[in-house]
């Protein structure tokens, strides 16, 4: 792909209501569609659910170490730490790589739309990993093709289905597709 119609994609990273397409709302598309459905219709989950207070948790204990931390339209950075410009996103499980990987890469794309060049890091405290990301094309196209996808999604009228996976036990939305797990 060249630079420039990697530029021009990504100028569409918007839903079709017009809210930015937030880095978590790819995390999500790789592990399941309907939950970001859901969540770009703003049908607000459980917030008190226990997995979600364990990831405040250790996004504080690591954010009071780090001291840093980047809001931008649609993207919430971790933390852009270090002199070389690195974005961590901080996960407490390394059970969902690849939906990490994605959601980084989408910040890491952001950013290099705006002229900052940078490198990602999924750090994992609670298992004391890091895992080095780059932007490279394989990662640029993917990010590029699940924003697509996303709009593609949002603009149906119902969400899809619910599918019992193996996230289901530890999602916001589990009572709301599913009634009580036992
Ligand atoms: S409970 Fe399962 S099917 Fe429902 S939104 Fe969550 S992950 Fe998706």
């Amino acid at each position: 792909m060249t630079e420039k119609r990697a530029s021009e994609e990504f100028l569409n990273y918007r839903l079709p209501s017009g809210k930015p397409i937030t880095g978590t709302l790819l995390w999500y598309y790789a592990i399941c569609k309907r939950e970001v459905w859901l969540m770009a219709r703003n049908i607000t989950p459980d917030e008190e659910h226990q997995s979600l207070e364990i990831g405040r948790v250790v996004h504080e204990s690591f954010y009071t170490k780090m001291k840093k931390e980047v809001e931008v339209e649609g993207m919430k950075i971790d933390v852009i730490g270090g002199k070389d410009g690195v974005v961590y996103e901080v996960k407490t499980t390394s059970k969902f790589l690849e939906a990490t990987k994605l959601q980084l890469g989408y910040y890491l794309l952001r950013l290099e739309q705006m002229g900052v060049k940078a490198r990602g890091v999924i750090a994992i405290p609670r298992e004391r990993k890091r895992l080095h990301i780059e932007l490279d094309s394989e990662l640029r196209e993917q990010v590029l093709s699940v924003l697509k996808e996303i709009s593609e999604l949002c603009m149906k009228p119902l969400p899809p289905p619910p599918e019992r996976i193996r996230f289901c036990r530890r999602c916001a939305y589990r009572d709301f597709c599913w009634g009580v797990m036992e």
